[in-house]
């Protein structure tokens, strides 16, 4: 298994290997002090259960579930629960060290988490999903809590999963505590505007970053890879602000227009069938799998689906000049390197789709401070964060003379760095260990 080479280009087939090894890239790109790279290099603590589910026919079911806080150095640990008949140990491990680079690069004093439980989700009835949220809160009650390690949704986990997660954690303390948890419902303390926040966000970033990916948005044909929770959002702000949706897909199938399709029709469609392939009119082609739209005739492409959908295979095919990452993981790190070869811009997830945590943190403050925060100071706050990191990723690529996932990188680690070093222990001469210049 390799541990260095992914970031040059080489996968080592391990998705927590290839993450890490973008850290060390970062670290060697700044001249990090090599003792945060050992405080670094693996979690803070993980815990892996087996979770039991009573099913409606009687049965007994049992998941592999785990919960890994991967870093504390900047504050409580933050990051969402997925459901995912694919999740394993190494995918969890692997997520919360992005999650520790996202709240670090945008600058909120939360390190990084996630949770899992290997289950398909579409096999389980509302009150299986219900008591396996419950069961979930039972098996992690004593690795989460409002000052230390604080759930969110994620893939097939949503408010509702959140507002029954809540629910049980205060039957367990004896007390409510909406802090524990965000992504909830209004009603029960959540925020306006969560819903939207990845995507919201991630405009945002591309927004601040047109100039430097030659984009102009009338003249800019999108193409979205993966139309759930954050491309549809992705999709709506896209096509008020004049950008061209010329494809749409997700895990059922996809469609393509050159004369542009409406979010509005995408969403209507993907609500009423559950897909957007069911979207058909005069002018829209369907097809029965979105691969297609990693190749297609696009200017940019967004992804949001899940990890490694493009890589070594296909990412000679990609033909935008542009590439957002609102999924997290979703280019392998060989299949970046051709993209990097080939001059393809890459907007990388931990800045992109950062919007999600950040909103969350302003969720977690208004229930500490037992405020409700407005949609408006939700919006102007956002982008106040997201637009302060998009400028400092464009600068550090431009100081360090690096693609924008190792600036972003850069930009978190230095970071990282100097809480780490900031306490780290003094020498036998009494010295404090000095973080990069
Ligand atoms: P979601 O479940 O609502 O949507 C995922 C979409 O991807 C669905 O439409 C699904 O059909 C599609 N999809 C799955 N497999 C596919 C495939 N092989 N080909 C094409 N489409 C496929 O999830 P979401 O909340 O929108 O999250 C999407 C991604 O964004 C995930 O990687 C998640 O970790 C990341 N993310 C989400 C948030 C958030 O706030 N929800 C925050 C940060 C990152």
């Amino acid at each position: 298994m390799s541990t260095g080479g992914g970031a040059r280009g080489e996968t080592s087939g391990d998705l927590f290997e290839d993450a890490f090894a973008r850290v060390r890239q970062a670290a060697e790109c700044i001249g990090a002090h090599p003792d945060v790279l050992k405080v670094l290099h693996y979690p803070k603590e993980t815990l892996a259960a087996n979770v039991l589910l009573r099913c409606d026919d009687g049965s007994l079911a049992a998941y592999k579930a785990w919960r890994c806080r991967y870093s504390d150095v900047l504050g409580p640990t933050k990051g969402g629960v997925r459901f995912h008949p694919g999740s394993n140990l190494r995918e969890v491990m692997a997520l919360s060290l992005w999650m520790t680079f996202k709240c670090a690069l945008v600058d909120i004093p939360f390190g990084g988490a996630k949770g899992a439980v290997c289950v398909d989700p579409r096999t389980l009835s509302d009150a299986e999903r219900q008591r396996l949220a419950h069961a979930w809160v039972h098996a992690f009650v004593r690795m989460i809590g409002p000052d230390r390690d604080i759930p969110a949704p994620d893939v097939s986990t949503d408010a509702r999963t959140m507002a029954w997660m809540a629910d049980e954690y205060a039957r367990m303390i004896g007390r409510p505590e909406p802090a524990v948890i965000t992504g909830k419902p209004l009603a029960l303390g959540g925020i306006p505007g969560r819903e939207e926040a990845t995507g919201r966000g991630g405009f945002m970033v591309l927004d601040a970053m047109v100039q430097r990916l030659g984009l102009a948005p009338e003249d800019t044909r999108v193409m979205i890879y993966g139309f759930g929770n954050v491309g549809s959002a992705m999709a709506r702000f896209l096509d008020q602000a004049g950008y061209r949706i010329v494809g749409a897909g997700d895990s059922s199938g996809a469609v393509i227009s050159q004369e542009g399709l409406g979010a509005d029709e995408l969403c209507q469609a993907k609500q009423k069938h559950g897909t957007v392939a069911a979207l058909e009119r005069e002018g829209v082609r369907q097809l029965r799998s979105a691969s297609p739209l990693i190749g297609g005739d696009c200017d940019l492409l967004v992804l949001a689906a899940l990890q490694n959908e493009i890589h070594a295979g296909n990412a000679d095919q990609v033909r935008a000049k542009a590439v957002i990452e609102l999924a997290n993981g979703p280019i392998t790190p060989e299949g970046d390197g051709i993209l990097q070869r080939r001059g393809v811009h890459v907007v990388p997830d931990i800045l992109a789709n950062a919007g999600g945590v950040t909103v969350s943190y302003f969720e977690w403050l208004q229930n500490r401070e037992r405020q409700a925060w407005t949609r408006q100071r939700v919006d102007e706050t956002l982008k106040r964060i997201m637009r302060d990191a998009a400028r400092r990723v464009d600068d550090t690529a431009t100081e360090l003379g690096v693609p924008l996932r190792q600036a972003a990188y850069a930009v978190a680690l230095r970071r990282l760095e100097a809480a780490i070093m900031a306490a780290a222990p003094v020498t036998g001469n009494g010295d404090s260990p000095q973080a990069s210049p």
